[in-house]
């Protein structure tokens, strides 16, 4: 990745808004929203000519700006899918690739063998230690070692399932490249700075939303969501609940901010349920409305201009940032310093690998 950044005179900052880097951009967003609707494997974006130079850029690129989205978002739910997305997209190209098999699993086990059996197959055997630690996370018989041919420390990954050999050993493979992505993802959130990730902000948001339609079910309201918030959809959210009535820029913005955070249209209508004009059908309606057709949230200076902004110069450090234009942004801030407090409090991602490893032993 580093090497076709520098031969291509490109620097992380262009991928975000250069416009000759469109397509690395839309193939970053088309790997994100395989990821989220789960599309199976390398899923139906995958058309990039990968024997030419601008091909083998955008995929490589693509890859990197699909994941500052996903740190950019501080939303571990994005993380884990896409992570799994990426795992399983690697799971499937590696099972299919004979030539850079051996090299590409070599980084990722502590060893792998190549054998010919009775019957002329290849088979692939790897180490007992990598076997024992990756197997537990893959359900089926087949991962069980008393199931699995061993021969002095090495374990024989043979073909079965309906897989090849070198199939079941891409398998045990993403389960490695899952842990590195996660690991990966976890840095870079740590070095991400409140400026940074404000411009991915648009991105976010679009994945968000997709996210939220997908999700809707797993996202609980819990306090540590709640104190995120930026003021402007707090204020909103409490006025309604105290029967107060809200213009309609406020309104429109409750529920188009509401998607965007990955709330679901009942928990959205449920704000406003005390309003002093409260119909349900209506606002079901107009919640609707706003989810299908996928309304960006109004902006900061709109907000002001509609006196939908609570907060004065000086009541809110965050509010206050040149770069803070958007609520979005503010939120993703939130999420960020939440992240970083409870990364702390739990300690690095070396020294929690240190940690699990001493547990282990
Ligand atoms: S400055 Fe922007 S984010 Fe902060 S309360 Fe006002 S509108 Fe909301």
């Amino acid at each position: 990745m580093r090497k076709i950044l520098q031969d291509n005179g490109i620097s992380v900052i262009e991928i975000i808004d250069e416009p000759w880097l469109e397509d690395v951009r839309i193939r970053g967003r088309l790997r994100l929203v395989d990821s989220v609707l789960q599309n199976e494997g390398i899923g139906s974006s995958s058309s990039i000519d990968l024997s030419t130079d601008v091909g083998k850029m955008t995929e490589v690129l693509s890859f990197l700006h699909a994941m500052l989205v996903v740190c950019a978002s501080f939303d571990e739910r994005l993380m884990t899918r896409w992570v799994e997305g990426e795992a399983s997209r690697a799971d499937v190209l590696l099972g299919m690739d004979d030539g850079n098999f051996p090299l590409i699993s070599a980084s990722y086990l502590s060893g792998i063998r190549v054998e010919e059996n009775g019957s002329g197959q290849t088979e692939y055997w790897i180490p007992l230690p990598d076997f024992i630690e990756l197997c537990p996370r893959i359900s089926g018989s087949y991962w069980r070692l008393v199931n699995r041919p061993t021969k002095d420390g090495w374990v024989c990954l043979d073909a079965g399932a309906g897989e090849t050999s070198r199939q079941r050993a891409a398998r045990l493979i993403k389960e490695r490249i899952r842990e590195s992505l996660l690991r990966d993802c976890e840095v870079r959130m740590e070095k991400m700075d409140d400026e940074f990730a404000a411009k991915f902000s648009e991105p976010v948001e679009r994945i968000m939303g997709l996210l939220s339609e997908r999700v809707e079910s797993e996202m609980p309201m819990t306090a540590a969501i709640r104190d995120d918030w930026p003021p402007c959809f707090e204020s909103a959210v409490s006025e309604l609940n105290q029967g107060i009535n809200v213009n309609h820029v406020g309104r429109v913005f409750l529920a188009a901010f509401s998607r965007s955070i990955g709330l679901n249209r009942e928990q959205t209508c449920s704000f406003f349920a005390n309003a002093p004009d409260y119909d349900g059908d209506t606002t079901a309606y107009q919640v609707n409305q706003i989810f299908e057709r996928e309304y960006t949230p109004h902006g900061c200076a709109t907000l002001k201009t509609n006196a939908r902004c609570p907060v004065q110069l000086g009541e809110d450090s965050l509010c206050d940032q040149e770069w803070l234009t958007h609520p979005l942004k503010y939120i993703r801030a939130r999420q960020r310093r939440r992240y970083h407090d409870e990364r702390e409090s739990e300690g690095s991602p070396n020294e929690r690998e240190v940690s699990s490893s001493a547990n282990a032993s």
